[in-house]
């Protein structure tokens, strides 16, 4: 491998990676709303076609956001939905030990920080405050020394990613409440469990140069990338459990399945899921989903 301090090269391409493994990895912070299944519904296609194997996890790191009804009732509209996953769920919080060795192996590129939210307000990058500061890590987040130019990178869907307009500055890896950041934790579960594609949300295309700065100084190969549009309702806004998109209704589950579809670029037959998802691998061409990262959809929103 090359050194280090080298940044990692572009190098995926158009095509999936061999023995494929995708995943779906939901916060559950709330149920499955349309946009959600719209990211299910296309990584489980894109596995199913490769005859890869598709994994559910649930990023359940952040506390405060995680609703304790929310892994069952996305884990049941997955299934009202046709979407089997294989082998058994995987939890981020289950994993917490492989998350802090990660982080030791980052070693002397990470600092401790006692910046507060506040005092970060309205700076578009870490400002460098603590690098110098030697503060003790316990009770302290811990920021990884980056100030480099973001990698960019080839994208299943949005094509070549230029970030060169983007400087990565020292991010977090682990929260002051000694829990992994989500750049950090998802980086090290998604390799830990062996996915190589992952599918998800134009809303984690600029968190994509910190994940690849991470799998590199950890020495480990980044998966191939895919970012959909994400649903937006009329507004520009982007449907979230925050803003209280209405969860989707399992017992109209054809037409949710139709509805996004349709959004992705095919035009289904309504029929029972089985046989609408059967007809969905067959068609599946991921170079038929819209570029961009928006899509809009009239969708109602739960105000
Ligand atoms: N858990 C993240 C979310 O629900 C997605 C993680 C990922 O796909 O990388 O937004």
């Amino acid at each position: 491998m090359t050194p280090r301090s080298a940044h990692p090269k572009e190098d995926n391409g158009k095509q999936p990676a061999a023995d494929y493994v995708g995943r779906f990895a939901p916060t559950p912070s709330g149920p499955l709303h349309i946009g959600s299944l719209l990211t299910a519904v296309a990584s489980w296609l894109d596995a199913r076609a490769a005859r890869g194997t598709w994994l559910v996890r649930i990023d359940d790191l952040d506390a405060p956001r995680v609703d304790p009804d929310a892994e069952s009732a996305i884990l049941a509209a997955l299934e009202s939905h046709g979407l089997r996953w294989d082998g058994r769920v995987h939890r981020q919080s289950d994993h917490q030990e492989r998350h802090d060795v990660a982080i030791s192996q980052l070693g002397a590129r990470c600092f401790a920080c006692g910046c507060t939210r506040r005092e970060l307000r309205g700076l578009d990058r870490y400002p460098g405050t603590c690098r110098d500061r030697g503060l003790p890590p316990d009770g302290n987040a811990l920021r990884v020394r980056a100030e480099s130019a973001a990698p960019g990178f080839t994208d299943r869907v949005q094509g070549h990613v230029d970030m060169s307009h983007r400087t990565v500055g020292d991010f977090i890896v682990r929260r002051r409440d000694g829990f992994a950041s989500y750049p950090l934790a998802v980086v090290v579960d998604d390799l830990a469990i062996g996915v190589n594609n992952v599918v998800r949300g134009a809303d984690l295309l600029d968190n994509t140069p910190e994940q690849l700065l991470l799998a590199w100084w950890l020495g480990m190969e980044a998966p191939t990338y895919a970012h959909l549009p994400v649903v937006v309702e009329g507004s520009g806004v982007k449907l979230s459990k925050h803003n209280r998109a209405t969860a989707i209704d399992n017992r109209w589950a054809p037409h949710n399945l139709a509805a996004v579809l349709s959004l992705l670029g095919f035009d289904p037959p309504l029929d029972r899921v089985e046989t609408m998802l059967a007809w969905a691998v067959d068609e599946w061409d991921i170079a038929r989903v819209p570029q961009g990262t928006a899509l809009a959809g009239f969708f109602a929103i739960d105000r």
